[in-house]
């Protein structure tokens, strides 16, 4: 099959790559109808996380299981299934604890921007649909496998609640769909920061109901003057930037939440300000695999549309130009026809 695979900055190539094979009894192999770029496929992809050698790129996944290890019990060839970004078995401690992210058997996936992808860890790692989906609804559970449980678990950890003033730092995927969120946990108030039109829209769409263009200390001010001075319940922080941490714990009431999703690049937090801002900070690689039945089921009854989030596709074979165009803020995010 070809794959892409990344060898250093801005340098994608769509190549020839082994057809994914069992390695372990508890793999399986999965088809993709559909694949996708990640706004955090653009850290290494702009050599802010250098790479040192080609890395096959991709670990945003749903799909049709294809053939199975001879340990997999619950998932079968022909199922539809989805999955995280991070394998879990789905029942170590921290699994248990609902950080299947922190798993001790944990995998980053890699890969996944092929045709074909293998999954360890099978059962722990996928949740298989009652039946094969609609077509038109496979976009929004394969953002169900990243953005939208990033954004979901982003919400979450701010401790978003009914009623919530909600501010969310950062316009990408991840950020909107963190708006998505919050609407769906009845946030009253949902602030986005962003300065782009179309992103603007879709936060409009996703259940914004003020959108704020200023940033850094202006951005901070505005979302106080929004909150009566007070600042927000709840703040997403979807970037992974110095400025955009500290926005976002500034822009927080005393005894508000952030949560925080963005991959910190160069974060450094002062401890004295940190200390006097009585804010609580949680966040990290999200356990999505502990939302998916959850965010499957409401893809599947029509509650919301998180696929509405891509607006570039492209062939798998023009992936390169879905990374310069979401690189370059031309597209949200690119999905690839294989
Ligand atoms: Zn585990």
């Amino acid at each position: 099959m070809k794959g892409t695979v990344l060898y250093g900055p801005r340098d994608v190539r769509f190549e020839e790559r082994p057809d994914p094979t069992i390695i372990e009894p508890t793999d399986a192999i999965i088809s993709l109808p559909f694949t996708c770029v990640c706004g955090s496929d653009l850290w290494p992809y702009r050599g802010i996380e250098p790479i040192n050698q080609p890395r096959p790129m991709g670990h945003e996944y749903c799909g049709i299981v294809e053939e199975v290890g001879s340990a997999v019990k619950s998932i079968k060839p022909g199922q539809f299934v989805v999955g995280s970004f991070a394998t879990s078995d789905n029942t170590c401690p921290h699994c248990q604890f609902g950080y299947q992210a922190s798993c001790v058997q944990r995998e980053f996936m890699v890969g996944a921007q092929a045709p074909y992808l293998r999954v360890p860890l099978a059962d722990g790692t996928l949740v298989a649909l009652p039946e094969m989906p609609d077509d038109d609804l496979i976009p929004s559970l394969l953002a169900t496998s990243d953005v939208l449980g990033t954004g979901w678990f982003a919400a979450d950890a701010a401790n978003v609640k009914p009623g919530s003033t909600v501010a969310v730092v950062g316009d990408g995927a991840v950020g909107l769909l963190g708006a998505l969120s919050a609407k769906q946990m009845g946030a009253e108030r949902i602030i986005v920061m962003s300065r782009h039109e179309p992103r603007q829209k879709l936060a409009l769409e996703f259940g914004a109901t003020d959108i704020v263009t200023e940033r850094g200390d202006e951005g901070v001010a505005r979302i106080k003057e929004l909150t009566d001075g007070i600042g927000a319940d709840s703040v997403i922080e979807a970037v992974g930037t110095q400025e955009a941490m500290m926005q976002s714990i500034r822009a927080t009431r005393p005894g508000g939440h952030v949560g925080f999703v963005g991959v910190t690049h160069g974060v450094e937090l002062p401890g004295l300000e940190l200390f006097f801002s009585h804010v609580h900070l949680h966040g990290g690689p999200a356990p999505v695999r502990r939302y998916l039945p959850k965010l499957i089921d409401l893809v599947l009854n029509g509650a919301i549309n998180p696929g509405k989030v891509f607006d570039l596709t492209l062939p798998l074979k023009q992936v390169a130009e879905g990374y310069r165009a979401m690189d370059e803020r031309r597209a949200i995010k690119t999905l690839l026809r294989p």
